[in-house]
């Protein structure tokens, strides 16, 4: 098949596919019903005044809102390791009532709900989500991986310039989306083992960044803009998005809702530049590029498809978690083969 006819099979995939992901994206739903229900409001009411649910008490009801005793000696603290996870009455009796108002449903045949935005899941060791955290951490090493065998391979493995700098032009961009990278496993394992406001913002904030990143670096490398000045004129328009969208997040609204098709939106743009660009080029590792982004993309239907955990345990989210650990895999390997590539190309040119 001629290039010309491959990106025309590409463009109307990324069409289809893009048009299809705005449609559910306007339909994602924003509020949860779990919350509404008063069976769970009247619950939560009585257990922050009982400190109980049903047979159940709760140590963090003994203590006010600043680790205080509600009705003991003032000098009896909260220890600091409980204060710090912010467990307290309130969470304690959401939890607790949500669980009882679950099998109560499921007992009645009903299926899972939201509750405050979130799936009803089982803590362990207090940790809200284990299998998305679980999945990060994973996510995190792979990075590291990565990035390391990426450091060693530029600055041990092959050649440099004579100034100790490496041939491939893009060393420096890939190091800073490892930090971005690396910095959002991170927010999202604290996130998801914590959920409240501070760990949200950051968890949402280090996404986006790193959405951003990944849209600009796509559009450098793409278009070989190896000028620093033009890498500054291509960034700009998209870092100033980006910042102003985290802005937006962190002191006017912190909506799940818009940050999600913010972010989809950006990366469904990055997968179509890297998509068109790997069915025209000649780069002997396309397939990896083809590879990662068919797996990206199909992955997001999954960020669209938000299905209750199953078994308490595993939702969407958590799987598409589980999805990022092969794909980062596989980029980090592209992103070797290209250093190898184009130093073997520019080192064939000084030669
Ligand atoms: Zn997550």
């Amino acid at each position: 098949m001629d290039c010309f006819r491959r990106l025309r099979l590409w463009f109307r995939w990324s069409v289809a596919v893009v048009f299809v992901s705005l449609c559910f994206l306007t339909g994602l739903p924003d509020a949860s019903a779990g919350d509404a229900d008063p069976a769970y409001r009247s619950c939560v009411e009585k257990c922050e005044i009982s400190g109980c649910v049903g047979d159940n008490c709760f140590q963090h009801c003994e203590f006010s809102l600043d680790g205080l005793p509600v009705d003991g000696p003032w000098y009896m603290q909260e220890p600091l390791y409980l204060k710090w996870k912010q467990w307290d009455c309130h969470s304690d009796c959401r939890y607790h009532c949500m669980l009882a108002r679950e099998e109560e449903r499921q007992k009645l045949g009903g299926q899972p709900i939201k509750y405050h935005g979130k799936w009803p899941f089982f803590r362990v060791y207090g940790i809200q989500e284990p299998v998305s955290v679980a999945f990060s951490v994973l996510n995190l090493a792979m990075h590291f991986h990565g990035w390391i065998s990426f450091f060693i391979l530029v600055y041990y493995k092959l050649p440099l310039r004579e100034n100790r700098t490496t041939y491939y032009e893009y060393t420096g961009l890939w190091h800073i989306y490892s930090i971005l990278a690396m910095n959002s496993c991170f927010w999202s394992v604290v996130f998801h083992s914590r959920d409240v406001e501070w760990t949200e913002k950051l968890d949402y904030s280090s996404t986006a960044a790193l959405v951003g990143y990944s849209l600009i670096l796509a559009v450098l490398r793409t278009l070989n803009v190896r000028d620093e000045a033009a890498r500054v004129m291509g960034a700009a328009p998209i870092f100033s998005f980006v910042a102003t969208h985290i802005l937006y997040l962190n002191f006017y609204d912190l909506s799940y809702g818009w940050n999600t098709k913010v972010c989809i939106t950006m990366a469904v743009a990055q997968l179509l530049i890297w998509a068109i660009w790997a069915s025209i080029t000649c780069h002997p590792s396309r397939w990896k590029l083809r590879a990662v982004v068919v797996v990206r993309l199909l992955s997001i239907l999954l960020k669209v498809y938000d299905f209750p955990p199953y078994l308490g345990y595993i939702d969407a989210h958590a799987i598409w978690h589980a999805t990022t650990i092969p794909v980062t895999y596989l980029w980090w390997s592209f992103v070797r083969n290209d250093a190898e590539f184009r130093t073997s190309l520019l080192v064939k040119k000084v030669k």
